[in-house]
Formats: structure tokens, sequence, C-alpha cells
């Protein structure tokens, strides 16, 4: 077999795996499987690997450096494949507008000069759902806000006319119980719901903790690894 039509077929292996592993977690939680969006990260590999997996059916994509997501994005658009795209990578505000060109959501606000450049680009370019990342330890040197300043956060999201509140975003905290950190979030959650009773996405779970993500509420599971493989260290 040719090697595309072998990792097309790993792919798709892969993806209904996932699936399965998603829709078994709701069901354990009690929760219907539609209630949860899978979103594939397709950061580190290769445009061709994305293409493929928006053929086999996969609609969100997610990638969390500019640098790689917007060719990555052109190619797709260019072969007529049109994902809806979820930046979930720290995000710098000189990288707004580029962001804006492809992105439907970005799963990584988390400071007040980020809102006002994201705002502007998205006014440009196109309406962003954007989720509020949570430092759930409040260690906001890799990304996420401060959980006491989350409402603040929330105001000007709300207010930032190009800009649609829609949730909340997290990464367990190295060392924390999973379930300890997802619990957290879904405090944060309804506290950015007291500002907009809309915003009810959660944005939590990845390849090694989505079952106990999905259990605390999660209603986006973000996986990379188990559907795309294990990412070479970047050259
Ligand atoms: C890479 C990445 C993921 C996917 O991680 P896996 O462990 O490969 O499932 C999810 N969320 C963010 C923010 C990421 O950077």
């Amino acid at each position: 077999m040719a090697p595309d039509a072998r990792r097309r077929e790993q792919l798709r292996d892969n993806l209904a795996r996932a699936r399965d592993a998603v829709a078994s977690a709701c069901r354990e939680a009690g929760r219907e499987p539609e209630t949860v969006r899978l979103i594939v990260v397709t950061k580190h590999f290769p445009a061709d690997d994305a293409a493929a997996l928006v053929e086999l059916g996969q609609s969100d994509l997610g990638e969390n450096r500019d640098q790689e997501a917007a060719p990555k994005a052109a190619e797709l658009a260019g072969r007529g494949l049109e994902p809806a795209w979820h930046f979930v990578g720290q995000l710098q505000r000189n990288k707004a507008r580029s962001v804006a060109g492809y992105a439907d959501w970005v799963h990584s606000v988390d400071r007040v000069r980020l809102v006002e450049a994201l705002d502007r680009a998205a006014a440009a370019e196109r309406p962003i759902n954007a989720l509020l990342q949570v430092s759930l330890d409040g260690d906001t040197s890799r990304g996420g806000a401060a959980i006491g300043d989350l409402p603040a956060l929330a105001d000007k999201v709300a207010e930032a006319s190009s800009l649609r509140l829609r949730g909340v975003m997290a990464v367990a905290p190295l060392g924390w119980a999973p379930s300890k950190a997802f619990d957290l979030l879904a405090k944060c959650s309804e506290r950015v719901r007291t500002v907009e009773p809309a915003a009810t996405e959660i944005s939590a779970g990845m390849s090694g903790d989505f079952a106990a993500a999905v259990a605390a509420g999660a209603t986006m599971v973000r996986l990379g690894r188990n559907v795309l493989g294990e990412r070479e260290p970047m050259a």
C-alpha cells in the first residue's frame, strides 16, 4: 500500500477510536456524546494529515503556533477544505491579525491587552469565539489568567464588539490530579457565566486526561497524540 494510503487508514482508525473513547467517557459520566466536541490538534503534523482528517469528517482542528497554523490553514483552504480552526496556544498581540485570518475560535484569551488586539483583528477579519484561558495553579508564565483576574477579563471580552465570549479553557497543571483541575475549571466557568450566561463552553482535556475532563463537564476536548501519534521534538 502506498505510504499516504496507509497513513490515511491509520488516521481513520485512530479517529474512530478517539471518537469512541470520548463517547464512552460521556456515557460513564451520564452525558450525551453530542454534548462534547472533539477538536483534533494537528500541531507538528503536516497539512496532508490535517486534510485527510477533514476528508474523514473531522470538522474541528486545533493548532498552537501561528507560524505553523497560518500556512497549514491556507494550504487546506487552497484544497477547498475549511474546517473550524481552533487556536489553542499562547498568543502574542502581533499575531492576532494573522490568527483572525483563519481561526474561528481562540481558546487562549488571557489578558486585557490581547483582548483589545484580538477585537481589532476580528473586526477586520471575522468574528471570533473567545475562551478565557485559566491558569489553575496561578503560574501565568505558561499562559492563562489568574482566577482572580477572570471577572475583569470576562467583562472586557463581553464588551468587545467582534468577540463572542463563549467560555473557559485550561490545561491541567503538572502534578495535579486531573479531577481536581477540571473541578476548579468548572467553578471558573460558573463565575464567567455570571458575566455572560451564554459562555457555556468548557475546553478541557487532552489525550492523557480527557475522560476526567468529560466527567467534570468539558464541552470540548483537544486531542493530539491519540489521533496523530507521538510528536517528534521540534527541529
Ligand atoms: C498539544 C495540545 C493539545 C493536545 O495534546 P495531546 O497530549 O497531544 O492530546 C491540547 N491542548 C493544547 C493547548 C495543546 O497545546
